[in-house]
């Protein structure tokens, strides 16, 4: 049994790219998560596969777990020889109690380590486009509870020194008593005019940040419908957001995205969306499963001096086929004398990291186009090899046929099969339209995304607009009764975006007129 250890971690303000390095090593290393609301779920991606998940979070409403079983439940998991991973908001040690779940760890002697995260009071501000200090403006910075009743006569905060010994002032849980703020900070000398800052929902898609001074601030707070998560900054630094503000900038800011696509597919579109300012949610419609059997891939890995050119549809065939090599015994120089076919530049470069440079690339992903590059380079009495998905269209071997090949051996290599896991979730974010758009990759995303989400899909997706890579997925789309808002005339993951790009451009259009 290993030395009991607990580490606890900050998982940063919201961005799930704003953890440390020291942070993900330590999800990565967790027999147990015991993790919070606001850390972001993506966060946990990186935990074993046969990880234990204790949820522990507080909603401001209803407290799941009290702190002090909180502290229990950490003990005992430690005393069992797991390492624990207690993930928090923020920094685990600014108004996040890692300080007194450390005692009680530190009273029954359990080894623990203290790995900051990035608070919520600076990385929000920042990502609103205010520095907290500023040369010049604000020379100091205090991050202050604002969940305590100023007007309580023993307040631990200081509010005569407070409003004007302090350049900025960061309220962590003030929403709440910000009337009671601004009086205080008002009554205790803090000019009137001095501007504040709101930011719900800070480094997430979500953000949204108000401005006012000490006069009117409670006004736009509730005109605004200001709610927790928020922060208050009051100081004149909120005046640099004119000049600052960046992320709500973003071209995909403000989007709620729901990205369906399988498991194992490479998530470039979710970071590029992400870069480009979206909050992506994840729909793994289907899984890339093994055939049912790998006989007839097998059996034709076992004779490739055969043919002329082998023709690789996707990036996942390039995984299994690889697979099937090495199990044989083979490795890249079995494909030594023949003809590679990729189709679509993620496939090409997928080769290229078995070691595999592509002889024919087509320009053009649709079957015809596919052809027109075969044609020129001779398919008459040409063998063809084409390991690929169970269940994928026939128009590209059925031409192949027809143009004269001698033989076009199709084999599966992988089938997609749908995933059961996330289809109640998707449904509530599409019911209580918080997705404004859904991406589809391929028909068989359409297809398993009808039948996950259920039969009222079209219904639900009033309001989310479906974009689809391309006009064989938006034809599926159409059929299964989807309205399809726009359809990428390139089809590939960065013509997808362009087009996402192009649409959310027409909404926000749409918005300023
Ligand atoms: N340990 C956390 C703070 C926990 S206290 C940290 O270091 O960030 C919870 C309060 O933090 C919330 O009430 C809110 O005031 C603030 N907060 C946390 N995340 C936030 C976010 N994404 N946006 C705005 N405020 C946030």
């Amino acid at each position: 049994m290993s030395e009991p250890v607990v580490y606890l971690v900050g998982a940063g303000p919201g961005d799930p790219g704003l953890i440390t390095a020291k942070g993900l090593e330590c999800i990565g290393k967790a027999d147990v998560i015991v993790y919070d609301r606001l850390a972001s779920p993506k966060l946990l991606a990186g935990a074993r596969p046969d990880v234990e998940m204790v949820y522990v979070g507080k909603a401001s409403d209803r407290h799941t777990m009290e702190q002090y079983q909180i502290n229990k439940l950490l003990v005992e998991k430690a005393k069992e020889g797991k390492v624990v991973t207690r993930l928090k908001g923020g920094d685990p040690l600014i108004f996040g109690r890692g300080g007194e779940e450390a005692l009680a760890l530190a009273e029954e002697g359990i080894a623990f380590e203290f790995v900051p995260g990035i608070s919520a009071g600076y990385a929000c501000p920042a990502y609103a486009g205010i520095p907290v200090t500023h040369r010049g403006i604000s020379s100091s910075v205090a991050l202050v509870t604002g969940h305590e009743d100023p007007t309580k006569e023993d307040s631990d905060v200081a509010w005569d020194r407070l409003a004007t010994g302090v350049g900025t002032i960061v309220f962590y849980m003030g929403v709440k008593n910000l009337p009671l703020i601004v009086e205080q900070l008002t009554k205790h000398g803090r000019p009137a005019d001095t501007p504040v800052a709101l930011i719900m929902w800070g480094c997430t898609g979500r953000q949204k940040t108000v401005t006012g001074t000490l006069v009117d601030i409670v006004d736009v707070a509730e005109a605004e419908h200001v709610k927790p998560p928020s922060l208050i900054v009051v100081g004149e630094v909120v005046s640099l957001r004119d000049r600052l503000s960046w992320w709500e900038k973003l071209p995909l800011f403000g989007q709620t995205i729901i990205v369906t696509r399988s498991r194992t597919q490479a998530s470039d579109l979710v970071v590029t969306l992400e870069e480009l300012g979206a909050a992506v949610v994840e729909f793994p419609t289907i899984k890339i499963v093994p055939p049912d059997s790998y006989q007839p891939l097998d059996e034709a890995i076992a004779r490739l001096e055969t043919y002329d050119w082998l023709i690789v549809t996707s990036a996942n065939t390039v995984d299994y086929l690889w697979e099937r090599l090495r199990e044989a015994g083979k490795d890249a120089r079995a494909l030594g004398r023949l003809q590679v076919a990729a189709i679509g530049p993620a496939t090409a470069a997928k080769l290229a990291s078995i070691g595999i440079v592509a002889d024919y690339i087509p320009k053009e992903y649709r079957a015809e186009g596919i052809i027109a590059g075969f044609e020129e380079r001779g398919i008459a009495g040409k063998r063809y090899l084409l390991p690929r998905a169970l269940q994928a269209r026939e128009v590209l071997p059925d031409t192949l046929r027809e143009r004269g090949a001698a033989t076009v051996d199709v084999v599966p290599a992988y089938q997609t099969v749908p995933d059961q896991s996330s289809g109640g979730a998707i449904r509530e974010m599409l019911a209580a339209k918080e997705a404004s758009i859904v991406t589809f990759t391929s028909s068989s995303t359409v297809k398993n995304f009808v039948k996950l989400v259920g039969e009222d899909a079209p219904r639900l997706m009033n309001g989310a607009a479906a974009i689809a890579i391309g006009p064989v997925t938006a034809k599926t789309a159409r059929e299964l009764g989807l309205t399809v808002a726009a359809e990428s005339s390139e089809y590939t993951i960065p013509g997808l975006v362009k087009t996402v790009l192009e649409y959310a451009g027409t909404q926000r259009g749409k918005e300023l007129t």
